[in-house]
């Protein structure tokens, strides 16, 4: 949850107040990063920070926790064994756990399973699969004057977008909008990935001129007035997954299909998983339209971007 008393909050952390220690959490949105509230760093100016509720928004958000003050620690409160994790991941973002891998440190799963799920409502995996997609936001930007680095015709532009119903990744090649998914889907890295292997391309964040007129049109979906999208798309995937995803932009919006009907929509009525599949691995959520394919008994199944908002969008777009 952001939290919207800016000007008390704001008092609180130039106050360095111990008292707010644990209530909240101040991100900022020039660095990507977030920390308690009497960190020690200078303190940014007002119109450039968010406030969160707790960790787990500020991180399903994108930001990253800061090295100095170390919010993920809860001021030293952690356990010993329990801030060396952390100082470890923090140290390497890309870094993979196994229950192995802790046992052989002496450090006990289950503990920090407990320990996370407690007092950061994640789970240690989900932990540091977020750290991994997070640090991608890293600080180079393109378009940013003191970095210099400039987009060239492989690039990949990532931004964050704030919708009603989360902050979403979105990604820009020169052609269009190549991706938008929610930030907390289980499959983002996978995702990401991908998207680097079908554009030979690294992922910078920075503005692409995509960004604004994807905006202003979730802004419209969202709100009930826009029922088609005219942002420029570039789609990549196997020559499969093209012809599903065509297909999937053929449904009208406020109508569905079962997985049965768009495996005979492509000529292919054997392939009903097949297509489930492709389904699933559509990287541009929303517009092209995944969560308009439900099963054939017109129950709501998997949706990466999670099954409540599956029902939330089908019902915004039956009432307009
Ligand atoms: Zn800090």
């Amino acid at each position: 949850m952001i939290l919207k008393d800016t000007d008390a909050l704001y008092q609180a952390i130039v106050d360095k107040d111990k008292k707010f220690e644990g209530k909240f959490y101040t991100a900022v949105k020039t660095t990507g990063i977030f920390c308690n509230p009497t960190c020690t760093a200078k303190i940014p100016k007002q119109e450039n920070l968010v406030f969160y509720k707790t960790t787990k928004d500020a991180l399903m958000d994108g930001y990253r926790p800061c090295k100095v003050c170390k919010p993920m620690s809860l001021s030293g409160k952690a356990p010993g064994d329990v801030k060396i994790l952390l100082q470890e991941i923090a140290e390497n973002t890309t870094i993979k756990f196994k229950d192995y891998d802790l046992v052989k440190r002496g450090i006990s799963p289950d503990k920090v399973r407990k320990w996370f799920q407690d007092n950061h409502d994640l789970t240690f995996q989900d932990y540091i699969r977020i750290i991994r997609v997070n640090h991608r936001f890293g600080t180079t930007k393109i378009g940013d004057s003191k970095n210099g680095k400039k987009a060239d015709k492989n690039t990949i532009v990532i931004t964050k977008i704030p919708t009603p119903f989360g902050t979403m990744i979105a990604g820009a090649s020169t052609q269009g909008i190549c991706m938008l998914e929610f930030m907390d889907r289980r499959m983002l890295e996978t995702q990401l990935n991908r998207l680097e292997k079908y554009y030979s391309s690294n992922l910078v964040s920075g503005i692409s001129p995509f960004f604004a007129q994807l905006n202003i049109e979730l802004q419209e979906y969202f709100g009930g007035s826009r029922k088609t999208f005219d942002v420029p798309l570039d789609i990549k995937g196997t020559q499969f997954q093209e012809i599903v995803w065509e297909a999937l932009l053929a449904i009208p919006y406020g109508k569905t299909n079962s997985y049965q009907d768009q495996a005979i929509a492509i000529n292919n009525p054997k392939a009903v998983r097949a297509v489930a599949k492709a389904n699933g691995d559509n990287r541009i959520g929303i517009i092209i339209p995944c969560h308009r394919v439900i099963g054939k008994d017109g129950k709501m199944t998997g949706y990466g971007g999670k099954i409540w908002r599956k029902e939330y969008l089908l019902k915004l777009e039956s009432k307009a």
